[in-house]
């Protein structure tokens, strides 16, 4: 196939669309939609600290390499986050690829362990809890993590790798669960209240699919060997992936359309609970929708087992 703005040879079609591109058109027209995002959204102001939460993963190191691209020559400032969870085998090596990421790219990066901060390793958790799902754990302790250190570090926003997938996945799972509350949390700028301990979350990828990010880390050469986290099986995500995938292999256009109704009602699902009240957790301080935060509930069931 042909690029549709060169005729030189293309290396991807798009999603939902007739037009395929070349290399650099694909990378013109990718940088384009993680621009436009960021403007439409008014995720990043003039003069932010953003702090970027890298797994060294390629959808968090593309987030890197672009943010990275697009405000080099501007005053916005850029931080890495990653954290650490303990699963052996899995994090080591990306880690090795993560600092000479950063390194390479002139970016300051902080490493937070959950050894240090939640006192286990997730293996640790995962060997004392054979019942819960490891991602249980890992989800809600990096998330508290990354909010705690990145309000630390005097950033103004924390942006992360979602793409349209897992925005897809997220959406079926909440409706799957009977979570509609959960949706709060999603859409390009996440979050219903500003407080003053939630610092506001942006994804500046929501409109790339998958194959889009993979593509683009792939010709850009940031993609770090592939290793697959050896609880992502587990997960219940994992399922939803694979169903979503079938879905899109037969009906294309099944994840956009996921994402596209799902930003059409988000408005109503953050009004409805834009009234609820944030309190503060009553063991950690931390701020909640509860009294107790999630995070706290799983430490407590942790160190009672
Ligand atoms: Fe954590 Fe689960 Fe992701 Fe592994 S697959 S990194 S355990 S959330
Ligand atoms: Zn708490």
């Amino acid at each position: 196939m042909k690029c549709s703005s060169c005729y030189t040879p293309s290396i991807l079609k798009l999603p939902n669309s007739e037009i395929s591109l070349c290399k650099k058109h694909f990378c013109i027209y990718f940088e384009k939609k993680v621009r436009k995002t960021i403007r439409v959204y008014r995720m990043i102001d003039k003069q932010d600290k953003v702090g970027i939460a890298i797994s060294g993963g390629k959808d968090s190191m593309t987030l890197l390499y672009v943010l990275h691209k697009i405000f080099k020559l501007t005053k916005v400032q850029l931080h890495a986050l990653a954290i650490d969870e303990g699963i052996s085998g899995y994090r080591d090596p990306h880690f090795i690829f993560v600092r000479s990421f950063c390194d390479q790219l002139e970016i300051p990066l902080h490493v937070y362990s959950f050894e240090k901060e939640i006192g286990m390793t997730l293996d640790q958790i995962t060997q004392k809890d054979k019942e819960t799902i490891p991602c249980t754990y890992c989800g809600v302790f990096r998330r508290k993590l990354l909010n705690e250190k990145a309000l630390e570090l005097g950033m103004d926003k924390l942006a992360t790798g979602h793409n349209l997938d897992d925005e897809a996945q997220s959406i079926i799972m909440n409706q799957f669960r009977k979570n509609v509350r959960a949706g709060v949390i999603l859409g390009p700028v996440a979050g219903v209240v500003r407080d003053s301990k939630f610092i506001p979350r942006i994804k500046p990828l929501y409109f790339l699919t998958e194959k889009e990010v993979t593509t683009f880390a792939y010709v850009n050469k940031i993609l770090d060997k592939f290793v697959e986290c050896p609880n992502a099986e587990r997960g219940y995500r994992s399922s939803i992936r694979d169903m979503l995938n079938n879905f899109e292999a037969r009906y294309p256009g099944t994840k956009h359309n996921i994402v596209s109704s799902f930003l059409a009602t988000v408005p109503l699902i953050k009004k409805s609970y834009m009234k609820s009240h944030i309190h503060t957790c009553k063991l950690c301080g931390a701020a909640t929708s509860k009294d107790v935060c999630q995070a706290c509930v799983l430490l407590g069931k942790i160190t009672s087992l």
